[in-house]
């Protein structure tokens, strides 16, 4: 194998193989630009190393080669006593890990050649320098040493000579300083500092591998998932000196602003200083644009320098450079690092300079940064006190009252007041709550627990699993630490940050948003004359527009009452892919689903029940109907079992015992906890529901069919367009589907007739079971549409019950690696994907243009989208809020 490759050999594609760094620095050297000799060890080396334990042999022998044809070039050599060849060694992995690993300058020296670079350079100060830095960083990184150690004796010597900065110490005290720090290395090692340059150097290389697998590493690869198993390179590159007197500097630059897109000479640089010294804050640094003033000649050629770079990359760079004695030099360049809004912008910025095209502009913004943009976002320059902090669950600003229940939230809203709903955790009971509150906060549960999803649905600002949190919702009273919150009292909760503060704090509001829902024009008043904010409305909306011709899915929403239809439309959608119908049952109408399960079979009091449904649901759909008019609206029928509406068995239990013991009257409650046991079942997902329920229970499905229809002939009487179609959740087999069909179409055949109209009314299933997507073909003989329902195809994929496993074993599951991420937030494409892809082609198999969509969370979901797009279905359905970023999603797939 071959393990090394010279600056010349490799390009900016080779990061897997060469790293970011290493194959930027191969880019810029192949472009001509100043870069100091050097060489690359591969990310296999790395990986080699990891495993066995030990660097591979033959490694040694080509590091031997490459080192050799740059002294060859440069007519020096490695740690010459005369005059000696320095090297860096640098970390570089794939993705950047900003500070994670590991970085040794000025390997080379040692007791004799530091006297040899002295006089070659004609500064003893910054060859002693130079040594001093070596053995502290060499001590830090290769020897693992505590730096305060060597950072402290640094202090004890400036305060003990009376003077502020490094660069102030005479030669003396740095040759002084130099030989305590080798004492500090014999000292805690027992060996003394290693005087042999290739020993230095391969020493060197071996920390830059090991770095790998610091734990803080780990940290930051899980974070940013990154895989473990992708091993760093190394880069070996020649010193070049920016600490060689005031003629000497380095510095860091962009492009372009990396925080408005503006382009213009944006950076910072240090005079007679090395490394790190620009970022570690020690000293004042200089806008680059001093440098003209100073250096006129190398800033003219960084000028150039950038410009090149961005004509080349085609995108912001950020660039890290040194002048040694007024010539310049390129350390490093790379695609640069920006907030959401600039990413926009300089995509924007871009097109107009017509160094990309619109679909390139597309590949630049994701879905992630337009949400960033659209959520309402704290003034960080404000006070504020942080009193607790859980995890972002679902992003936003949100500031109100505590309150600790439904009720509470609900009279808050009443009041036109903002309110905050505690829990220890949520269950659908709390929906209503979560509906009137402004944000929701909970102790317990992760970024999948029911606060967070159902939240995030919403888009409603949520933190949960804020441990130091104590509820007590009866005394209504919350304790953190030794403050205690009663209802009321104002705290605020950060979604994006998981953070949670005290008392009132600032919140602004996002222009992108007023955009989004509203146009272009309000976006623009909404930035209230804030140039950037302008800009920015612009760049989005220029981009959506883009994404929105190119793309080939439409985009629904998930929407089950008027505001969400309503939202929906606001944001985009082209129609409602899901309206839950369940939903629409809770509250005061659970009573009447509860006289329904509780009456005889055929009896009147369980007609009456349905009737007074049926009224309500008409209801329903005569308001959102008109808001979807000429827009698909796919409602399924009730598909959760029964007992959700029913009171919980063993709160009723106690209830009955208790009253029971105390020889209280209990009829009533009895009976419930008869019906309630009847009903109970062991395994509620995979029991008495969907289709399964409408079959079993008469009149349910009808009810709701009739409801729907009904009112879709009356507005098409009034010359609407209502478009609704009837979708049956969780068919395992086609005579189920065959079955509800026939019942539909005569209840629609019965409709048409009494309104004397003709309706299109299209009847599809819900793809949910693997049986299901395995008998497609079969199905499709019955069905209009399918439309994918992957939450729960999902479950019943894996046999996971989303519920039970995702605050339990799912973070160890990730924390393992066996997860990479949660199959219910991207679609697993190996296996419920593929469960996908066969009941596409088993559908088409029959009827080759039947309509096929996706419904469910992977909807809004950047990776799953692209899959989606991939498979060539007709829609997504997601969130009203993540509409937009499913439209910019499916953009981004196509173009
Ligand atoms: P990071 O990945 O943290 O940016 P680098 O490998 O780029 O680490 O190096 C850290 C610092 O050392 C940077 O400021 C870089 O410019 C400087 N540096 C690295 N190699 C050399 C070199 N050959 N000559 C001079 N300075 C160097
Ligand atoms: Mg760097």
């Amino acid at each position: 194998v071959k393990y090394v490759y010279d600056f010349s050999e490799g390009d900016k594609d080779m990061k897997d193989l060469l790293g970011g760094k290493g194959a930027n620095l191969a880019e810029m050297t192949r472009l001509g630009l100043p870069v100091p000799p050097g060489f690359t060890i591969t990310t296999d080396a790395c990986r080699a190393y990891l495993k066995d334990g030990e660097v591979p042999e033959s490694l040694g022998t080509e590091v031997t080669r490459y080192l050799r044809a740059v002294e060859d070039k440069l007519g020096r050599k490695l740690g010459d006593a005369k005059d000696p060849l320095l090297v860096s060694v640098r970390s570089g992995a794939k993705f950047s890990m900003p500070g994670m690993m590991e970085t040794v300058l000025d390997v080379g020296l040692n007791d004799k050649s530091v006297e040899g670079l002295a006089e070659v350079a004609g500064d003893a100060h910054f060859a002693w320098d130079s040594y001093r830095r070596l053995v502290q960083m060499f001590g830090k990184t290769v020897l693992d040493l505590d730096g305060d150690l060597f950072s402290d004796a640094l202090e004890a010597m400036k305060e003990k000579r009376g003077v502020k900065l490094d660069m102030d110490l005479s030669t003396d005290d740095l040759k002084e300083l130099t030989e305590q720090f080798k004492e500090i290395v014999k000292e805690q090692t027992g060996k003394p500092f290693p005087q042999d340059p290739r020993e230095q150097v391969d020493q060197c290389i071996e920390a830059v591998f090991r770095s790998w697998n610091t734990e803080r590493a780990h940290i930051y690869r899980r974070r940013e998932r990154i895989p473990h198993t992708l091993g760093t390179a190394v880069n070996i590159c020649t010193m070049v000196f920016g600490n060689m007197g005031e003629t000497s500097g380095t510095g860091v630059c962009f492009t372009r602003d990396p925080s408005s897109g503006h382009s213009g000479v944006y950076g910072d640089y240090l005079m007679n200083a090395q490394g790190e010294d620009v970022v570690a804050g020690i000293r004042n640094t200089h806008p680059l644009s001093d440098l003209e003033t100073q250096d006129k000649k190398s800033y003219d050629e960084l000028l150039g320098i950038m410009r090149t770079l961005e004509t080349h990359y085609k995108d912001m760079c950020d660039i890290e450079f040194t002048i040694e004695r007024g010539k310049l030099w390129m350390l490093q360049t790379r695609v640069g690092k920006r907030t959401a809004a600039a990413a926009f912008r300089i995509a924007t910025q871009l097109v107009d300079e017509k160094l990309i095209t619109k679909d390139e502009a597309l590949e630049r913004v994701t879905g992630a940064q337009l949400t960033q943009l659209m959520f309402p976002q704290f003034d960080v320059s404000a006070d504020r006190t942080m009193i607790a902090k859980g995890m972002a669950a679902s992003p936003g600003a949100a500031v109100g009252g505590v309150v600790f229940d439904n009720d509470e939230a609900e009279a808050f809203a009443a009041e036109g007041k903002k309110a905050i709903l505690v829990r220890r955790e949520t269950n659908p009971d709390d929906l209503p709550g979560m509906v009137a509150a402004e944000g929701v906060l909970t102790a317990r549960g992760g970024k999948t627990s029911h606060a967070a999803v159902v939240a995030r649905g919403m888009g409603k600002t949520c933190v949960c699993g804020a441990e130091a949190l104590h509820i007590d919702a009866k005394a209504r009273e919350l304790r953190i630490g030794d403050k205690v919150f009663h209802s009321g009292d104002t705290i605020a909760i950060d979604g994006t940050t998981g953070e949670v503060f005290e008392g009132e704090v600032a919140v602004e509001d996002s222009p992108v948003t007023t955009y989004l829902t509203h146009g272009l024009d309000a976006g623009l008043e909404a930035c209230k004359g804030k140039k950037e904010d302008e800009d920015l409305v612009h760049a989005v909306a220029r981009i959506m527009e883009h994404a929105d011709s190119r793309r080939a899915l439409d985009v629904r929403a998930n929407a089950d009452t008027p505001e969400d239809a309503q939202r929906s439309v606001d944001f985009g959608a082209q129609g409602i892919g899901l309206c839950r119908t369940e939903h629409m049952f809770l509250g005061k109408r659970r009573k009447l689903i509860e006289r329904a399960i509780l009456s005889e079979p055929n009896s009147q009091a369980r007609q009456d029940a349905l009737d007074e449904l049926e009224k309500l649901q008409t209801g329903d759909f005569e308001q959102m109907l008109p808001i979807m008019d000429g827009k698909a609206m796919t409602v399924r029928l009730i598909d959760p079992p029964l007992h959700e509406f029913l009171p919980d068995l063993v709160d009723l239990e106690v209830k009955v015992a208790v009253a029971e013991a105390k020889g209280e009257q209990c009829e009533e409650d009895k009976k419930m906890l008869l019906a309630v046991r009847r009903m109970h079942e062991a395994n509620p997902m995979l029991g008495l529901r969907g289709v399964r329920l409408g079959l079993y229970f008469d009149g349910l499905f009808e009810l709701q069919i009739r409801a729907l229809i009904g009112a879709a002939a009356r507005l098409k009487k009034e010359g609407k367009d209502p478009r609704p179609e009837i979708m049956v959740p969780l068919v395992g087999s086609v005579n189920e589907l065959r079955y509800v069909r026939e019942e539909a179409e005569k209840i629609i055949a019965s409709i048409e007739e009494e309104y004397d109209v003709k309706l299109d009314i299209p009847i599809g299933a819900m793809i949910e079971l693997p049986r299901a997507a395995l008998t497609a073909e079969a199905l499709a003989e019955e069905a209009d549409f399918f439309s994918f329902g992957t939450n729960d195809l999902t479950q019943t994929t894996w046999g996971f019950s989303r519920d039970d496993v995702e605050g339990v074993f799912f973070p160890e599951y990730l924390e393992k690696g066996i997860l990479g991420v949660s199959p219910f937030e991207t679609i697993d494409r190996r296996g419920v994907g593929r469960m996908v892809e066969m009941g596409a082609q088993n559908a088409r198999s029959t009827k080759p243009n039947i309509k096929l969509g996706v419904c469910g969370e992977h909807g809004g979901d950047p990776e799953s989208v692209r899959f989606f797009d991939e498979l060539g279905m007709a829609y997504v359905s997601c969130s009203p809020f993540r509409v937009p970023v499913a439209r910019l999603e499916a953009g981004r797939a196509t173009a």
